[in-house]
């Protein structure tokens, strides 16, 4: 004890073999300041019943560095030296998972917590990819051990519900202080190991406004290409964690600035390029965000079919300037770049299937009559994709018209919607006759890349 004293007075610590910080800095109430009002009652039982076992156990990570923050944490991760058989034992409703690396879910009604065994140092030994990213390795290991695994100095704190304590390995505290996020460890081999932790820096410093310190920044752009050999539904699951952190515009824009968004979304790059789809998905991710901040759902489906939509619209002209009919040229150009994206990134089926659905609306709310628009009140999609159709009026793709007719359309009673759908005869430029034509052939309002579009009435 006093040599831990004088040790953290001369600001030495004690290191192991490999120069692993063992001890950390141990932070009472007065100095972390966490409210405990803002612990979940699920988490306090977690950590107690493993200590009443015997066991340590800890909040970690994400809900230590809110906790911090002054944020209610969404979840709660918990961290303990028992191992996942002896987690399971303690609790009713648990559940182990996971092959790679086992974890425990321990469910309390719908609330789920994810409990960790320490993991132990990455060996040299454990098997790699030809880039040097780590594929498996499932050792459990010392605390302090843990903590040098974790990816950011915020991220690696633990935190004791009961005495109110944080463990603190890392210059967490000062870091949160600062503002900074700093990569534990040696930048390039963390990245090499994990590319996904460029992915994870970008949307912490872009979530949470701190700088990413220079060392761990600078490797970013170099290194950026190896997130194209991780697996590809671990990059769409971290995209998604990305655009729902209700910042993803400015993390959108930071990866961009940090050359990440290349291997990311291959033709979002292009996209971004085009001051028309840039538009477009500076209006979607900010309604997004703004969602988020509400606490709205926000559909996974909605977002990515924003994100493409320019892509699609791309090749969808391309198919019908080849001579192909409106629709089957919407549902080509659809396959075209859901098998492009699919490579990089493994958009799950159901997601997938509400893009196409969104996409494939497009064209039908182009059709303003006789039944069309009210079989498509019926739609189960309507909503999402009248969305859709709003941000395509405010980017300036389509006739803003369309989308307030919709809104009129969508608010009125039946006799207001008969007089909505009867042809004005004001409008001789585009008389009812050519609009019947135009839309069985679906092909109203097609758009000019870059442009207006053909206005429906
Ligand atoms: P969020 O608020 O987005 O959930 P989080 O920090 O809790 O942020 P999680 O993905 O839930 O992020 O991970 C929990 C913790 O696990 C992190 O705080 C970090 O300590 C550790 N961790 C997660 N991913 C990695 C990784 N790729 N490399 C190293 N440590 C990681
Ligand atoms: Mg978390």
């Amino acid at each position: 004890m006093i040599k831990k004293y004088i040790r953290k007075i001369l600001g030495i610590n004690k290191t192991d073999a490999a120069g692993n910080n063992m001890e950390p800095d141990t932070l009472g109430p007065k100095q972390h300041g966490i409210d405990p009002a803002l612990l979940s009652n699920n988490a306090i039982r977690v950590t107690k019943t493993l200590q009443d076992a015997g066991f340590k156990a800890y909040v970690v990570g994400g809900a230590v560095r809110d906790l911090l923050l002054g944020v209610k944490p969404k979840d709660f991760d918990i961290a303990t030296n028992a191992t996942p058989e002896q987690v399971k034992r303690l609790f009713r409703r648990a559940f182990i998972i996971g092959k790679r690396f086992q974890i425990v879910h321990v469910m309390f009604g719908q609330d789920l917590l994810e409990v960790t065994t320490f993991r132990g140092p990455a060996s040299g030994e454990s098997p790699k990819d030809e880039h040097g990213r780590v594929l498996r390795d499932n050792t459990f290991g010392q605390h302090h051990e843990d903590a040098v695994r974790r990816d950011f100095t915020i991220n690696a704190m633990y935190y004791d519900p009961a005495t109110q304590t944080v463990l603190d390995f890392h210059g967490g505290m000062a870091d949160i202080r600062k503002k900074i996020l700093r990569i534990i460890g040696i930048p390039e081999a963390r990245f090499r190991e994990d590319p996904v932790r460029m992915l994870r820096a970008v949307r912490f410093a872009a979530r949470l406004q701190f700088t990413i310190d220079p060392a761990t920044a600078a490797p970013i752009a170099v290194m950026a290409p190896l997130i194209n050999n991780v697996p590809s539904a671990r990059v769409f699951d971290e995209m998604l964690k990305l655009l729902l952190s209700g910042q993803a515009l400015a993390c959108l824009k930071r990866l961009r600035s940090e050359g990440l968004h290349h291997g990311l979304l291959p033709l979002l790059d292009v996209v971004l390029e085009q001051p028309m789809g840039e538009k477009f998905i500076t209006l979607a991710l900010a309604a997004t965000d703004e969602r988020v901040k509400l606490g709205k759902p926000v559909s996974p489906g909605f977002l990515f079919a924003s994100l493409l939509w320019h892509q699609v619209l791309e090749k969808w002209t391309a198919y019908q300037a080849a001579g192909e009919n409106p629709i089957p040229a919407l549902h080509l150009a659809a396959d075209d770049v859901l098998d492009t994206q699919s490579d990089k990134l493994a958009i799950q089926r159901k997601i997938g299937s509400d893009m196409r659905d969104i996409w494939a609306m497009q064209p039908r709310f182009e059709r303003r009559i006789g039944k069309s628009p009210y079989k498509l009140l019926e739609h189960p999609r309507l909503r999402a994709s009248y969305d859709f159709l709003l941000l395509r009026c405010a980017s300036g793709e389509i006739d803003a018209e369309i989308g307030a007719w919709w809104t009129s359309f969508m608010a009125a009673d039946g006799n207001e919607r008969e007089v909505l759908l009867t042809p004005k005869p004001r409008s001789a430029a585009t008389p009812a006759g050519a609009a019947k034509r135009g839309a069985s052939r679906g092909g109203r309002g097609r758009k000019k890349i870059g442009g207006g579009t053909e206005s429906a009435q």
